[in-house]
């Protein structure tokens, strides 16, 4: 017995959407975020003393943070490609995987209820450390 395989384009947006999990600004994206872009152990982005546990758990949770050392307060974005940005960390997550497969746009624009401007905007601002 045999059955023809359909190879499908991976490209591909049609079942994206199932694999979108929610909520999109829940805890497990935004620890993954924060990771990634201020690091396993972040630094105070004023005087680049490695913060500890307790500022690091305030960091992974999305709270300003006072610097002992230096005494100056910093938000988990700041100095990162998200400061000033309103996207949830979740939305930023998959928008990077998917730009980074060669989706289009506008599909990452519907898929994530974003505009696709923003999106182009998102491309644009991350060539170049897209993996
Ligand atoms: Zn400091």
């Amino acid at each position: 017995m045999s059955e023809s395989v359909t190879r499908t384009d991976p490209r591909s947006t049609a079942d994206l959407a199932e694999f979108v999990p929610a909520p999109l600004d829940g805890p497990g994206f935004r620890h993954r975020v924060l990771i990634v872009l201020r690091g396993e152990w972040p630094e105070c982005p004023s005087c680049g003393v490695t913060f500890d546990d307790v500022q690091r758990l305030r960091v992974l949770n999305d709270r300003p943070v006072v610097c002992t050392t230096c005494g100056i307060s910093s938000r988990p974005r700041a100095g990162t490609v998200l400061e000033g940005s309103t996207l949830t960390y979740g939305q930023f997550w998959i928008m990077y995987h998917l730009l980074a497969m060669g989706i289009q746009p506008e599909k990452i624009a519907t898929l994530l209820s974003l505009s696709r401007g923003g999106v182009y905007e998102w491309r644009k601002r991350l060539q170049g450390v897209l993996i």
